[in-house]
């Protein structure tokens, strides 16, 4: 099927940092997805926290597999509005690079480590990984990528933020931020994607840990509905078991898929964009119906509320809390602990706040016995 006029066209994009020929076969936003594929930073989201520390059960979502759904999600969604499959893709893979280990948790306490240091948030640290972090290339730092992938990685920026990477990026990534633009529609579907895979996963996985019970999410009306209709049409479903619950988020799924296209084809049939840019500037395209917005939003607060807090999460939470800021208070101390890129640094903090941010769960908990004697899980 053929791009749409308001889609993200490779072949006009805003380019890299550092010029590239093209490659012969690939176009610039597959180049994009491949390149995230074979980094460092993606192979390490296999062992990151979602919500479950990877050590809690082998079945729950990591990182890695939260970002395949957001890209599953993504490029169907993409197909039928006939926007560019290979940038959602690429920013889909790329949208969780910056996490640190432990999920939330982790980013938090960076976040008041590095409070008198530049502070960290975890969308401005994916663009750091792709920026500069990863070492893979003769000529420059970073993965090169192409402006339109580059501007769905930094999903959210403060504006103090935005007018720091202005002034070192004139005009680039930074400036939506600052002029109250959109990205690209490609990088508006992949925030709704990760929205819809991680509201879904997080009800398979809290069900699965125990944590959540089928009376507790039939109190919410998105997924009640969805639970009746599974038994209506297979009553012999009621007699419990998993196969009620994927039936259930099955049909949530693809009605949520459903409502974003039907309600962003009408948005962009109203706003008429001749091309992407005009796309950019016509506000928020890529949206679910209001019922259906406001049904997820009431789905995401029930999980805020009696997953995400849960006592037993919170008791891992606090943990992780521990270990994050004793591995920080040990580096800023004895810098030679880290590898010698880190190490060396002139910015200490800064570079032990990448080299923990870059950590997998079970990285962290050894280095910390390592450098603590102490064991926490
Ligand atoms: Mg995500």
């Amino acid at each position: 099927m053929s791009r749409a006029p308001w889609a993200s066209d490779p072949a006009h994009s805003r380019g890299r940092r550092f010029g590239e020929p093209p490659a012969p076969t690939r176009s610039a936003f597959q180049r994009d997805r491949d390149r995230i594929v074979h980094s460092t930073a993606f192979r390490r989201l296999v062992y990151k926290t979602q919500v479950f520390l990877n050590h809690e059960g082998d079945l729950f979502r990591t990182r890695l597999t939260h970002s395949l759904e957001v890209a599953q999600l993504g490029r169907s969604i993409a197909r039928s509005l006939r926007l560019d499959e290979d940038l959602v893709e690429a920013i889909a893979l790329a949208h969780d690079l910056g996490h640190t280990p432990f999920g939330h948790a982790g980013q938090d306490v960076l976040h008041d480590c590095m409070a008198r240091h530049g502070g960290f948030e975890h969308n401005l640290q994916s663009l750091r990984v792709v920026d500069c972090l990863e070492h893979r290339y003769a000529d420059f730092d970073g993965l090169n990528l192409c402006f339109e992938t580059r501007e769905g990685v930094l999903k959210r920026c403060s504006r103090a933020q935005a007018r720091h990477i202005d002034s070192l990026e004139p005009g680039g990534v930074g400036r939506r931020f600052l002029d109250r633009t959109q990205p690209g529609l490609e990088a508006q579907l992949c925030n709704l994607a990760d929205e819809i895979a991680y509201n879904a996963h997080d009800i398979d996985d809290g069900v699965r840990s125990g944590l959540l019970t089928f009376d507790q999410l039939r109190q919410v009306p998105l997924f009640a509905r969805f639970h009746d209709a599974a038994l209506r049409e297979h009553p012999v479903l009621a007699h419990g078991g998993r196969r009620l619950l994927y039936e259930s988020i099955r049909r949530m799924l693809s009605q949520q898929v459903y409502d974003v296209i039907g309600a962003t084809a009408a948005a962009i049939e109203a706003a008429a964009p001749a091309d992407a840019a005009e796309a950019r500037r016509a506000g928020p395209l890529v949206r679910f119906s209001p019922a259906m917005r406001a049904a997820s939003t009431e789905l995401k607060r029930f999980l805020f509320r009696s997953l995400y807090r849960h006592p037993q999460v919170m008791e891992t939470t606090s943990r992780a809390r521990r270990v994050v800021r004793e591995l920080f208070d040990a580096y800023v101390a004895s810098p030679n602990e880290m590898p010698a890129d880190f190490a060396g640094s002139p910015l200490r903090h800064r570079a032990v706040c990448d080299y923990i941010a870059g950590m997998t769960d079970r990285f962290a908990i050894r280095e910390h016995e390592r450098l603590t004697g102490q064991r926490m899980f």
